[in-house]
């Protein structure tokens, strides 16, 4: 014999019942069938609503009455041939009139007692069970509705009434042993000693049928619902959760316990006890196997099962002096606690004894608090114990699997993945069985602690990173493209997602929780953009709270390179390309590293110095390793290696900058790039990561312009000036043609000290033989002492700088 319940979502309408009757009648085939059914979805919720309505005096609950009536005649119409409809609605018409007259009872006393409120909830399982069983009598199956109050026995306790097994077990046997029809149960409902109508709890039509279930000591117990099994996480929290296909009854219990609502955790217990197997099933997906519960579990590589959570607790701590070594603090603590009906979900104790905190429902704080005030008066008004602290707007997140005790390091995966998101864990509390790790974080945090929890245990072979893009120019344009074009091969070599959830550039802002549609970012930003605003941008960030974010700046503003702090102390990595702030004061510079270590975030800005070329990351790899820089010499600047290779008789030194400038490769100032302002800021960046204390002004500049030159005040009068000392320049660069020799800007940074200066090389050097706008650098260290390290290609443009940004971003991953 098997029990079949089937939950609310899968009697929700009359097309989703009829896949019940069709999975009804094939398990038929096979043995005999015992159905539990709940009310149709939604009507419990509706009842209660109603009857808190009515019992306010508001006359509004007929409207809604009204509705829940044409809902279930429908339903009749829609599952009842004709012939029979007559009498079925008849028969309806009497409960619902019945419902109908309890409910204006109660608008006119105005009053509610958790009796009649269990009275008018049972009428949604009494109707449904009734037309489901009329259903399949249509269908031809020789099916009856049970009549559960005389089947389920309770105490004369109502809203989660205590189960008289008894006399229940009892009740059902001599019931089912000569019964040959089909037997529709009304799950949820029983009846008291008195003979009242009692409910068995919210979701309490699993715990009827486990009931039913251990009672008849039938083989297997099958929940019947919308989801493909028990998943490893609540699949309405965490979009990447998949069902697990096997649990034991602890795991389970565990599981259900702490928010997962896929199954009623009482009902466990009763097929425990006689260790029945049950299975969850999707009624919309009868083929999938679900999920097998039996006493045992199968072992995952992960160790962990799975992760629910209870969102809205109060975390309440009682700590003092008075509590160390002192026996009977936690029992007379939870016994004042269980004497005022609160539930403790959670508890943890340090070990020195001087604090205990637990967890309580929301509801239950201001009892909780004061059933601890009376128990522990005498104590606090001696100072001994201090008064309760309230912690609310809390959530549990619990880890649950049984093998977790035989997998080392679960525990500090657990918590260095939370805290590498800026997830501060308030309180831990672990079984002494291992099966359970609970964590209460704040309610703002649940989200991401669930996804970061799951995307760590059971997807570490893939990891999303949410990224913020700051600049759509030349290389935010370039990199969103190459994001684009990268996203398969990421996902399916590196099993990386990039979602760009933020977007903005200085006119308009847009976000998209799934990864704004890359084809299309420029239209999608344009059409469906905000109006730019960069502190709201931020704050928007912020709010999010999405795990694995990574700030991309591709910008080179300075309010921009202002924020990273703050963002990495809010554990949010940053990429940047833009150089203000690693070539700002070195405090600065320092904070932000300190504070990316600090938070677990990555700061990475390997194109600040030759753009995408591996200087920093070579740099740092050779001082990880153990090496010595002893010196770094650069050549950091493809505009002036561009105007040393073409500055010839045909070309002055004046119109080969006016060139470079209209070309792109000079800055529209061109004396950012002649007076050697940006070559400094990069070698002050690769002194700062060998270890020095540099200040940019440190940076020592022998500059190749005369000073007669650098008196210009604007760029027409550098202009001007530099075509004066054209004929010179070229004096002096065909003395050094004959020399054979090639003049190159270079940066040395030696023994603590960078200086930037022209000089002259021959072709047996490598700073000779560079084209275009290359960058090289070679690093003389212990290792490479003589022989330098060389690192050379291009060292400037869209494509390259935003590859190397896609770099960085792909490290923040790893
Ligand atoms: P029924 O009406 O069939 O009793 P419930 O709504 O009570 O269905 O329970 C099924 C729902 O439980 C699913 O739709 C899902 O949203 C939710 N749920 C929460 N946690 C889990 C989990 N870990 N696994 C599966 N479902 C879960
Ligand atoms: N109908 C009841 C409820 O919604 C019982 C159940 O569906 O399990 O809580
Ligand atoms: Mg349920």
């Amino acid at each position: 014999m098997r029990v079949l319940k089937f939950g609310g979502t899968s009697v929700k309408s009359p097309e989703v019942i009829n896949k019940v009757i069709g999975i009804v009648k094939s398990r038929m085939k096979k043995e005999k069938v015992v159905v539990v059914v709940s009310a149709f979805g939604g009507v419990t919720d509706e009842l209660l609503n109603l009857s808190r309505v009515a019992a306010s005096g508001d006359r509004s609950y007929r409207n809604d009455l009204e509705k829940l009536e044409l809902r279930h005649l429908q339903a009749v119409r829609d599952l009842v041939k004709v012939a029979d409809q007559s009498r079925v609605l008849a028969n309806t018409k009497v409960m619902l009139n019945a419902l109908d007259d309890v409910l204006h009872g109660i608008y006119l006393v105005r009053e509610l007692s958790i009796k009649t409120q269990d009275f008018i909830l049972s009428f949604g399982e009494r109707l449904s069970s009734y037309i489901i069983s009329e259903a399949l009598k249509n269908a031809g199956v020789n099916a009856a509705c049970a009549d559960a109050t005389s089947l389920i026995r309770t105490a004369n306790d109502y809203g989660n009434a205590t189960v008289d097994f008894n006399t229940t077990n009892r009740l059902i046997r001599k019931h089912f042993k000569n019964e040959k029809s089909l037997q529709v149960v009304p799950g949820f409902i029983a009846s008291t000693k008195d003979g009242h109508i009692s409910t068995l709890g919210r979701g309490g039509s699993d715990y009827t049928a486990a009931i039913l279930a251990a009672a008849l000591k039938v083989s297997e117990l099958e929940i019947w619902t919308d989801v493909d099994g028990i998943m490893t996480a609540d699949p309405r929290k965490v979009a990447k959760a998949f069902p697990v296909p096997r649990l034991s009854y602890e795991e389970t219990m565990e599981l259900s316990h702490f928010g997962a609502k896929v199954v009623y955790p009482p009902s466990i217990q009763p097929v425990m006890d006689l260790g029945i197997p049950f299975r969850i099933l999707n009624t919309f997906n009868p083929d999938v196997p679900g999920t097998l519960v039996s006493k045992e579990t199968s072992s995952t590589e992960v160790g962990i099962k799975g992760i629910s959570s209870i969102d809205d607790v109060s975390l309440l701590t009682l700590h003092g002096s008075g509590m160390i070594g002192v026996a009977g603090v936690s029992m007379r603590l939870f016994g004042a606690l269980a004497r005022h009906k609160v539930s403790v979900i959670m508890i943890s104790q340090a070990s020195s004894e001087h604090s205990i905190n637990f967890a309580v429902r929301p509801s239950d704080t201001a009892t909780a608090c004061e059933a601890i005030e009376e128990e522990f008066r005498n104590e606090m008004t001696l100072g001994h114990i201090e008064a309760v602290r309230v912690e609310e707007g809390m959530s549990i997140v619990a880890v649950v699997g049984e093998n977790m005790r035989r997998i080392p390091g679960v525990a500090g995966k657990l918590f260095s993945s939370l805290g590498r998101n800026g997830i501060n864990i308030h309180a831990i509390a672990q079984g002494s069985f291992e099966l359970n790790i609970s964590l209460a974080v704040g309610k703002r945090d649940i989200s991401k602690a669930l996804n970061v929890i799951h995307e760590g245990f059971f997807l570490s072979h893939m990891k999303t990173l949410n990224l913020f893009i700051v600049g759509t120019g030349t290389v935010g344009g370039t990199l969103l493209e190459q994001i684009r074009s990268q996203s398969a091969y990421l996902l399916e070599n590196h099993h990386l997602e990039l979602r760009v959830v933020g977007l903005t550039n200085t006119r308009k802002m847009i976000f998209d929780k799934e990864g704004v549609a890359l084809g299309e970012w420029s239209e999608v930003l344009s059409k469906n953009g905000k109006k730019a605003d960069f502190q709201k941008f931020m704050e928007r960030m912020y709010a999010c709270n999405l795990r694995n974010s990574v700030l991309v700046d591709c910008t080179s503003n300075e309010t921009v390179a202002s924020v990273y702090e703050q963002a990495l102390d809010q554990s949010i990595s940053v990429v940047t390309p833009n150089k203000i702030a690693c070539s700002s004061a070195y405090a600065k510079y320092k904070a932000l590293k300190r504070t990316a270590a600090l938070r677990g975030a990555r700061f990475l800005f390997e194109t600040n110095v030759g753009a995408g070329l591996p200087v920093v990351s070579t740099l740092n790899d050779l001082i990880r390793s153990g090496d010595k820089i002893h010196k770094i010499e650069a050549v950091l600047s493809g505009t002036l290696n561009y105007l040393f290779n073409t500055v010839g008789p045909k070309s002055s030194l004046s119109k080969t900058v006016k060139v470079a400038r209209e070309m792109g490769y000079a800055e529209p100032d061109p004396r950012i790039d002649l007076y050697g302002t940006d070559v400094a800021r990069k070698i002050l960046i690769l002194a700062r990561e060998s270890g020095a204390e540099l200040e940019v002004k440190d940076v020592k500049v022998d500059h190749f312009l005369p000073a007669q030159v650098r008196k210009a005040k604007d760029v027409d009068g550098f202009f001007k000036e530099l075509e004066g000392y054209d004929k010179e320049f070229e004096e002096k660069r065909s003395a050094l043609e004959k020399r054979k020799c090639k003049w190159r800007y270079v940066a040395t940074y030696e023994k603590g000290k960078a200086v930037l200066a022209l000089k002259e090389y021959t072709s047996d050097h490598p700073f000779y033989h560079i084209d275009g706008s290359d960058n090289i650098v070679l690093f003389t260290t212990s290792r490479y002492a003589s022989q330098p390290l060389v690192v050379k290609g291009a060292g400037a443009g869209a494509a390259v700088t935003a590859a190397g940004v896609l770099a960085d971003i792909v490290r923040v991953s790893v």
